[in-house]
């Protein structure tokens, strides 16, 4: 069998269905306007030192590793994954903090000496979250997990769970608000609020304390590196600088994509990794309007600010300090990336300072605002208090982020809101084209990388199903 498929895009997700794909005995060309794999999760270099461009925590390893066994790798083998410890802290406004460890042991006991009897209640919530996660995760590796799927894996017991808010989840716990804010920080940091968000962004603790979040060696980036290596021996090829302008269509079939330097390509299928926002409403010549109208409405992420930075003096854990924002300030990062990376020059090490921003805002306050909102962060005290010194080697924006990994409106994805949660993310298979497959953070299971290459998996599937 060799028919020809085309991958739009070199992220996580298209990585992974590009190796499926080839694996299934398909004909694989990966076309990715970059000049590297990896999108989101791929390499930032400056002045010597080397970065993840944007992830940080390994947070789902158990997703990983499905997605490594699904195509025939064996994470542990590939990539040296470092279990994190000292995880996370906290700063609020006042300076107190809230730190968690991947020891549920210690860091309720942290609580408890702050927050006397807040113990008890925690690893009691930890382990209801621990036990629902685990009942749900079949749903993660099916392409639409609709009520049919629930019911047929029993993970309908937890419907009622799926339904409620993380506000109302964290909210039943009864713990105090300072843990449950320090508990909901991955919601600042995807721009959403507690009450929008999901219920299971609550498993988040339950993950840390049970597999415990991991930093790869090398950093995130190696694992598109490892599924760029395993497409290649898998005989996909790669076409890099090459620019999808347009999926050409005939009575709604696909019949391949044309690239910025004006060359069609045939595809008997496309997998699209751009974002689906940009794959339907961009790439294709006339959606339909009802689809338009539900894809132009979704809340969209913004990447936020972020500057690269080299550090000089006392550098310890815990790995990320979070500080949240004054009144409707979004929270910001310090990622102590040294702490797993051996790279050292005279005497600084790499960090990264990151802060998410409002969509809206940053559209409204635009360039110029970004930068400006990077440098007042940058002169803020709380992240550079132990430092004798710090060079900034680069700065991105919302924007800058945008035009060079080609998002769709300098977003990353729809936010994962409950309600986007439960109608399900972007189909894998589109219901519009024939021929036409998604992968990637806008469609299900979501926005982790863990996520990400699960989808590409299940939209890889779907394509190979019907051209079987
Ligand atoms: C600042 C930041 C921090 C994050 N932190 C974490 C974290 O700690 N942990 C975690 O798990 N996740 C994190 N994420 C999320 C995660 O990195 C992303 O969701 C994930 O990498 C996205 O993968 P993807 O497959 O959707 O594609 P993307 O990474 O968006 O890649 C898509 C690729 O397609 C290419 N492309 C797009 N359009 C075209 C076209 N028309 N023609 C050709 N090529 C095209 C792009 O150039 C890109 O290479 C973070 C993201 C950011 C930005």
């Amino acid at each position: 069998m060799s028919r020809q498929i085309v991958v739009i895009g070199a992220g996580v997700g298209g990585l992974s269905g590009a190796v499926r794909l080839a694996r299934s005995g398909f004909a694989v060309t990966v076309l990715e306007a970059r000049e590297e794999p990896g999108g989101l999760a791929s390499e930032a270099s400056y002045d010597g030192f080397s970065f993840d461009a944007g992830p940080y925590i390994l947070l789902d390893r158990p997703g990983l590793e499905w997605s490594f066994e699904a195509l025939g790798l064996d994470l542990t083998a590939e990539v040296h994954l470092i279990r994190i410890d000292d995880v996370y802290e906290v700063e609020s406004l006042d300076g107190s903090k809230v730190v968690f460890y991947s020891d549920v042991e210690k860091t309720a006991g942290g609580f408890e000496g702050k927050w006397p009897g807040s113990a008890k209640p925690y690893k009691k919530f930890v382990r209801k979250m621990e036990r629902i996660s685990r009942a749900l995760r079949p749903m993660l590796q099916v392409s639409r997990p609709g009520a049919l799927g629930l019911i047929r894996s029993g993970a309908w017991l937890h419907a009622p769970f799926l339904v409620r808010s993380l506000a109302a989840v964290l909210s039943d716990s009864g713990l105090p608000r300072p843990i449950v804010e320090a508990m909901a920080i991955w919601t600042h940091v995807a721009g959403q609020t507690k009450s929008q968000a999901p219920s299971p962004l609550a498993f988040v603790p339950a993950l840390m304390h049970s597999v415990g979040p991991y930093y790869p060696k090398g950093g995130i980036r190696c694992i598109p590196q490892v599924l760029e290596q395993a497409a290649i021996a898998a005989g996909v090829r790669f076409r890099y600088s090459t620019k999808v302008t347009r999926i050409r269509t005939k009575d709604c079939s696909v019949l391949g994509v044309e690239t910025e330097r004006g060359e069609f390509i045939p595809a008997a299928a496309l997998l699209s990794n751009s974002a689906a926002l940009q794959t339907y409403l961009q790439l294709l010549d006339s959606p339909a309007p009802a689809l338009t109208k539900r894809l132009a409405t979704l809340p969209l992420q913004s990447p936020g600010v972020c500057a690269y930075l080299a550090v000089r003096g006392r550098v310890t854990p815990p790995y990320l300090a979070f500080k949240l924002g004054e009144g409707n300030q979004r929270c910001r990062l310090l990622i102590r990336a040294s702490l797993f990376d051996s790279q050292v020059m005279d005497g600084y090490v790499p960090a990264r300072l990151l802060a998410p921003m409002d969509y809206a805002e940053a559209e409204r306050v635009g360039p110029a605002g970004q930068a400006s909102y990077l440098d007042q962060l940058l002169e803020e005290d709380w992240w550079r208090r132990d430092l004798d010194d710090f060079r900034v080697l680069a700065k991105r924006t919302a924007e800058q982020w945008g035009t060079q990994y080609h998002l769709y409106a300098n977003s990353m994805n729809p936010v994962m809101t409950g309600k986007f949660m439960r109608q399900g993310r972007v189909p894998h298979r589109s219901p519009h084209v024939r021929g036409l497959y998604l992968a990637g953070s806008s469609t299900h299971p979501g926005q982790w990388v863990s996520f990400c290459a699960i989808s590409g998996i299940l939209a890889a599937d779907c394509l190979i199903k019907d051209l079987n």
